[in-house]
């Protein structure tokens, strides 16, 4: 065991969130902060470019590669959630896509009784973290540590075929879905800053990297937080075969995301106590609601063959990999500096509903034979492809992340519960009719030679739901298992954060 040291602030994961509070906490050079982090360091190439999230996504050292426990709500297989284990933690390996919250999510959360999280509240803070490449406005920043560049411009051609058919659809175009509304048929906005990843870590982190003050640990695997006379007082980790404790004159930060967040506070003995003690681990805050309330977006693509050439084409052959290889590196520009996610858009399932409930995707390339474990994105179909692709914005279902054991490097139990609410399953299959009506819409249906996935033969709401629940998998947006709110009984934290 090796000695302890006294930390003002030490912060657990070094992700999305936890480099943020790295950065702004040890802005006080009188402030001694610690953050630690399981994984290594972000420097990599597989990073760095935008679409080598195709490599990092099974990564097995990047990424925690966990598995779902088989889920009813897609016919009984797992799913593959991916998430970060590296400086910069999910902004490392994401699809980089800037999606602000609807302002209708915020002020929910207020009215639920969380004063300070109003979308008015939100918006100065939205404004102050980005330097939105296309300029500030009245809903949108300048001069942040987070550059936002806008894919306008640098999308494959058939992007602009997807927008015109949405627009025939009745979708507007909408110029900024992160401006006023989001609803409407976009291109998307994405982290990136002259052609590399803009991961928090790029943000908020590195540029602090030499105060005095902020002492970043990587490769520490924290193992539980110690707890005395109700109060957290430092936390203890294991690194290299070392276990080490460090305490703190003030306060432990934990953002080791969705899925190890509620894990860490379980195993520290802050959860169900009934859970705790059958798994052996000596309960000391009885927290039901730790790692229940589990919210995960859901989502499938449509898959067409084109007549004119996709993505595919540029992908597949080694003369083209090669030329926007080159591309890249000589330029920083073309697909491989932006997300494969081009474009998309917020939608309506139904027109009575109050807000968008659905999000879009189009993605001008494809790949029908991807084999688990591989993420092809450099391998696509042999024919010039694309996917339509959707998401739920506010589903129902909940699910929960458990101990499997009382071991803390055992991956813990994720049931996300999909389905489980049926309105969600009607929404996906109302968001599905919406894919197809977009792709039977001009220019979109002159270019479309077939549809290959699921094809013709799946029309009816029962084979829509068939393939829904056969194909359907996370788009790894885990959120909500630990939740803020102002009663204990039903939260994790109050509307500080405590
Ligand atoms: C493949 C993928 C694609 C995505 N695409 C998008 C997208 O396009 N747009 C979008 O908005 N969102 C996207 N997301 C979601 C988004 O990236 C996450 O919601 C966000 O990064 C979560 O931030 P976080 O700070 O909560 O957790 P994370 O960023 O995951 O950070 C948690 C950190 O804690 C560390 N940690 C965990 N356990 C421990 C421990 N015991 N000890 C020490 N450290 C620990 C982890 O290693 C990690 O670094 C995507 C996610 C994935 C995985």
């Amino acid at each position: 065991m090796a000695t302890e040291q006294v930390f003002d602030f030490i912060i657990v994961g070094a992700g999305s969130a936890g480099c943020v509070l790295a950065n702004r906490l040890s802005a006080d050079p009188s402030v001694r902060v610690l953050l630690l982090e399981a994984g290594g360091s972000d420097f990599n190439f597989w990073i760095r470019m935008p679409i080598g999230y195709g490599k990092t996504f099974y990564h097995p050292t990047l990424n925690w590669r966990y598995q779902t426990e088989p889920d009813a709500g897609t016919g009984g297989r797992p799913s593959y959630w991916p998430r970060g284990r590296v400086i910069g933690g999910s902004s490392s390996i994401n699809a980089m896509v800037y999606v602000r919250g609807q302002h209708a999510d915020f002020d929910g959360w207020a009215a639920l009784g969380n004063p300070g999280w109003s979308a008015a509240d939100i918006l100065p803070v939205y404004k102050r973290m980005e330097d939105n490449l296309q300029g500030g406005d009245a809903w949108r920043g300048t001069g942040g540590p987070l550059t936002v560049t806008s894919m306008n411009g640098s999308v494959h051609t058939l992007a602009d075929d997807y927008l015109k058919a949405a627009a025939a659809a009745g979708i507007p175009i909408n110029p900024d879905y992160n401006g006023e509304t989001q609803e409407g048929a976009s291109v998307y906005q994405v982290t990136t800053r002259k052609g590399l990843r803009c991961s928090s870590a790029d943000a908020y982190l590195h540029p602090v990297r030499r105060r005095k003050n902020l002492e970043v640990r990587t490769n520490a695997h924290v193992t539980r937080i110690l707890v005395e006379s109700g109060r957290a007082v430092g936390v203890e980790y294991l690194r290299g075969g070392v276990k080490t404790t460090v305490r703190t004159a003030r306060e432990v930060v934990l953002s080791a995301g969705a899925v190890n967040s509620p894990q860490i506070l379980m195993l520290s003995g802050i959860g169900d106590a009934s859970q705790l003690s059958a798994l052996g681990i000596a309960p000391i805050h009885h927290a039901p609601m730790v790692g229940r309330n589990l919210q995960d977006h859901l989502g499938f693509d449509y898959i067409y063959e084109s007549s004119r050439p996709t993505l595919n084409d540029v992908l597949r052959p080694w003369w083209g990999r090669l030329g926007v290889g080159l591309q890249y590196v000589l330029t920083r520009k073309g697909p491989l500096s932006l997300s494969v996610n081009q474009a998309g858009g917020f939608v309506r399932s139904r027109p009575d509903r109050p807000r968008p409930d659905i999000q879009l995707y189009f993605s001008p390339l494809s790949y029908t034979r991807a084999v688990p474990g591989k993420r092809a994105l450099m391998r696509t179909d042999l024919f010039s492809g694309f996917m339509l692709g959707i998401s739920n914005c506010h589903p129902k279902s909940r699910g929960e992340i458990a101990l499997r054991s009382a071991d803390p490097f055992a991956p813990p139990l994720i049931r996300p519960n999909y389905l489980s609410v049926s309105a969600d399953l009607d929404e996906l299959i109302d968001g599905a009719r919406i894919l197809r009506r977009i792709a039977a819409m001009q220019p979109l249906a002159g270019l479309i030679r077939r549809e290959i996935v699921p094809g013709p033969t799946v029309e009816t709401d029962d084979e829509m739901a068939a393939d829904i629940r056969a194909r359907s998998g996370s788009v790894f947006h885990a959120c909500g298992t630990c939740a803020m709110g102002p009663e204990p009984g039903r939260s994790v934290v109050d509307p500080r954060l405590r």
